[in-house]
């Protein structure tokens, strides 16, 4: 053998391609040169996303830098934007002058994940919020305290209705994880505010089966969706959002929600860059063979929401799950090595081995191994089961902290701004400037500082 090293490139430190990474970072392999690409300095750890929007948790404790997960992979932080396979070369972006690189391969994984899909109705793409990054969990936990704090004015007193009116739309895990979330926050907030009045409030989830959490089952559905409204949430079955005007949400039912906020956690389609990737695909996914191979495309692998992996037990797809991504990371990585090795690779099959969703104040729901669990047991469940989930010892320290200090304090509702602090600079005409104009608009205020 040469003394060239065998290039993996993985596209993507989320779920599944960190993952992967993790076990060449394991196996200290001195044969292979290991980059992981992606587009955030970080590993975001989603089933807890909504902890972040409802100030349950600090903002930066479900997240971990990829460079202390890896110390023996490299890592470039940057965004892919062409796959040429042919050449077997991926050109990626990065810098505040969005300059590009070229990384040549032997072996290519994909891992991009998944895109939100607002369906082109109208409105919603420029309107809702969604909840797929930490970003923006962070934007929606900044909403809903600006919201808040303006609807507590005096002189915001007819903008209340829209300002105090949240629509959650898609009732799957994430749509009601963040409604139910989203619900004990506001509710636990409002004795604050001494103008705002519970029954101001409006939450509502609009979901287009008949019952929410499908996933679960009718019965443990049902259980959620009974607790959601006694909790003061409205849920709208068999109904979907058609658009969204300002502060106005449309639905199929022909009803106009005064609402100016919309968050979107009703579809998500295979991240577009695969659709650069000329092989078989199925809505949109890449197609891979049970070893989590492209067939036909040397050296070419995929994973996680942006691959369909077959599932021998249901004769199916596997569903786009964590904890189907990140158990289809480690054979990968096995695979990879095995194919240099001339080895049996290993087949991908894992059965799902649990559900669960918290709903808020401290109730659950959760199927594990085909028992079904509700209410406090679920939520315990819920908590220990992704907790010991989390990567790295100091974010679960940090996890347990806020946790505990949660049974003894209202959730905390700081807003985090990033705008600069207010600067003074003496100019010629002695201007103070600090009028309300400049306040809304910095980038004049630095215009005239320059000129
Ligand atoms: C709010 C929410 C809650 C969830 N809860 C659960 C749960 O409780 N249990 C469960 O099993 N699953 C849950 N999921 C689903 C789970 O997060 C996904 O199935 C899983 O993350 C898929 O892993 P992946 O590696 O394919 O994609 P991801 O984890 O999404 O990783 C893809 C990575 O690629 C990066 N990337 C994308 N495009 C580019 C580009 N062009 N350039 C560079 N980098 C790029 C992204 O930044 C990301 O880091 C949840 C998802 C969400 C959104």
């Amino acid at each position: 053998m040469s003394d060239e090293k065998i290039r993996v490139l993985i596209l993507g430190g989320g779920f599944g391609g960190l993952y992967a990474a993790l076990q060449f970072e394991k196996r200290r392999d001195s044969r292979f040169d290991v980059t992981v690409v992606n587009r955030e300095n970080f590993f975001l750890f989603t089933p807890m996303l909504h902890e972040i929007a409802a100030s349950d948790l600090d903002l930066t404790n479900i997240v971990n830098p990829v460079r202390k997960m890896l110390r023996h992979v490299s890592f470039f932080c940057g965004d892919v934007d062409k796959i040429d396979v042919e050449g077997k070369r991926v050109t990626v972006s990065h810098g505040f002058d969005r300059h590009s690189h070229e990384l040549e391969y032997d072996h290519l994984v994909l891992g991009l994940g998944s895109v939100t899909n607002f369906f082109n109705l109208p409105g919603v793409a420029e309107r809702a919020l969604t909840m797929k990054s930490l970003g923006d969990a962070i934007q929606l936990r900044n909403r809903l305290i600006a919201h808040l704090e303006e609807a507590d004015t005096e002189c915001a007193r007819a903008e209340r209705p829209p300002l105090l009116t949240f629509v959650v739309a898609g009732g799957g895990f994430a749509g009601v994880e963040t409604i139910a979330s989203i619900n004990d926050f506001l509710r636990d907030a409002l004795p604050f505010y001494p103008n705002l009045k519970e029954e101001m409030l409006r939450l509502v989830l609009v979901h287009p089966g008949e019952f929410i959490l499908p996933e679960l089952g009718e019965k443990l559905g049902r259980y959620a969706d009974k607790k959601l409204r006694e909790r003061g949430v409205e849920i709208h079955p068999k109904c979907k959002v058609t658009a969204m005007q300002p502060n106005e949400v449309e639905l199929t039912t022909g009803e106009r929600i005064t609402s100016a906020t919309l968050v979107w956690t009703a579809g998500v389609s295979p991240n577009p860059i695969v659709a650069l990737v000329p092989c078989l695909k199925e809505r949109g996914r890449i197609k891979v063979n049970r070893y989590l191979q492209v067939e036909g495309l040397d050296g070419l692998w995929a994973l996680g929401d942006c691959a369909l992996v077959p599932d021998p037990a249901t004769g199916g797809y596997c569903p786009p799950t964590a904890q189907h991504a990140s158990r289809e990371g480690k054979i990968l990585a096995h695979n990879i090595i095995a194919s240099i090795d001339g080895k049996a690779k290993k087949p991908f099959n894992f059965k799902t081995l649990g559900l669960l969703a918290a709903i808020g104040r401290r109730t659950g729901v959760a199927r594990i191994l085909g028992v079904n669990f509700s209410g406090f047991l679920a939520w315990f469940l819920w908590r220990g089961i992704y907790w010991s989930k989390l990567p790295r010892t100091e974010k679960k320290l940090r996890v347990a902290i806020d946790w505990a200090l949660d049974v003894f304090f209202s959730k905390d509702f700081v807003q985090y701004l990033d705008q600069r602090a207010l600067a003074h600079s003496q100019t010629e005409t002695g201007a103070a400037p600090w009028n309300r104009e400049q306040l809304s608009h910095p980038e004049k205020v630095d215009k005239r500082i320059a000129a």
